[in-house]
């Protein structure tokens, strides 16, 4: 951990960008001295891009995250994740019925709860074009930002893969493409690759459109580089909004300052907002943000808006049964 954030200068970038850290009056090297606030982080990566020493903000809470389950035993040492880690630690939903086949689709667990029509009808519209399946599963991204050790997961979805005789996994979270990308052995596609591949899907034309990134692909901006061609007209980042408040599961320890950021998107009155992550849609929209478009939604002309209830979970389980 000292090695982390040895070469802090104290310079303060990190904790004027950052809520969290303003709230406990910490910087990095700070935070990296009080294991009890890991899951207080919201793993949203600001801090990382401002720190002219180029430490990494996600990486000294996740190594605090990991030191804790450690300390406990390989459990997670903190209170309400129960419902996550049951569902999410072997995917309660998994579906693997017709996936296969070379190339699936790999929803993963967001997107389906936001938008199941949208869903549904790009399985079917990728089994008709391209004879592709369809694995509903998850990335297990979120068991490993609970600190949580990650190859057990990694090796069974590897293997799960394998015995299906899938070669291309085409995804359409933000999450699932820069988790699975690097750690697969076969390659990981966007969704707007592949639509493009396909001659599929319609261009979004505006004025001047919003774009709300996702924390994920904010450093490197990969995923979005492929679905830049779909977007016509004038587009513009929306600045200075480090997450839609889901990020790091961190909303349950620090719920005032997870609501703060769609509180301050409203507050903007921007006639539109777009982004890519159905969790950031989500939560921006039960959040109070209007006009909020998932990007693949339009691209596809479903016309569909995201699940505000609690009837998302059970969308996501629809796909199982
Ligand atoms: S921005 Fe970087 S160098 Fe400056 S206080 Fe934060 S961690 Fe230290
Ligand atoms: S990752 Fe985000 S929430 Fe965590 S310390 Fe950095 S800026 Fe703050």
């Amino acid at each position: 951990m000292e090695t982390l954030t040895k070469d802090c200068i104290h310079c303060g970038k990190c904790t004027r960008k950052c809520s969290f850290l303003q709230k406990y009056s910490l910087d990095l090297q700070e935070l990296a001295r009080h294991p009890e606030l890991a899951y207080h982080c919201f793993l949203c990566g600001q801090c990382t891009r401002v720190c002219p020493k180029g430490i990494d903000g996600r990486e000294v809470a996740l190594t605090l995250r990991r030191n804790r389950v450690q300390e406990a035993g390989g459990k997670v040492p903190e209170k309400g994740y129960a419902a996550l880690l049951a569902e999410k630690k072997n995917y309660l939903f998994r579906n693997a019925r017709k996936a296969h086949k070379k190339s699936v689709l790999f929803p993963g667990c967001n997107f389906p709860s936001f938008y199941p029509k949208t869903t549904a009808y790009l399985a079917e519209l990728l089994a008709k074009q391209a004879d592709m399946g369809v694995l509903f599963d998850c990335c297990g991204k979120p068991i490993a930002e609970l600190g949580l050790n990650e190859e057990e997961g990694l090796t069974a979805l590897k293997q799960r893969l394998s015995s299906l005789g899938v070669e291309e996994v085409v995804v359409l979270c933000p999450n699932c493409y820069h988790y699975l990308k690097p750690r697969l052995d076969i390659p990981v596609l966007s969704i707007y690759e592949k639509l493009r591949h396909l001659g599929l899907g319609n261009t979004i034309q505006e004025e001047t459109g919003y774009l709300f990134v996702p924390c994920p692909d904010k450093a490197s901006r990969e995923l979005e580089t492929t679905l830049r061609p779909f977007l016509e007209g004038q587009w513009e980042d929306v600045p200075d909004i480090p997450c839609c408040g889901l990020g790091g599961c961190a909303a349950g320890k620090e719920p005032e300052i997870a609501a703060s950021f769609s509180a301050e998107l409203s507050s903007r009155d921007y006639p539109n907002v777009y982004t890519y992550c159905a969790s950031c849609a989500g939560r921006l929209s039960r959040g109070g943000v209007e006009n909020v478009h998932h990007v693949l939604v339009d691209i596809l002309g479903t016309g569909e808006t995201p699940e505000l209830t609690v009837k998302s979970l059970w969308n996501r389980a629809k796909f199982r049964f």
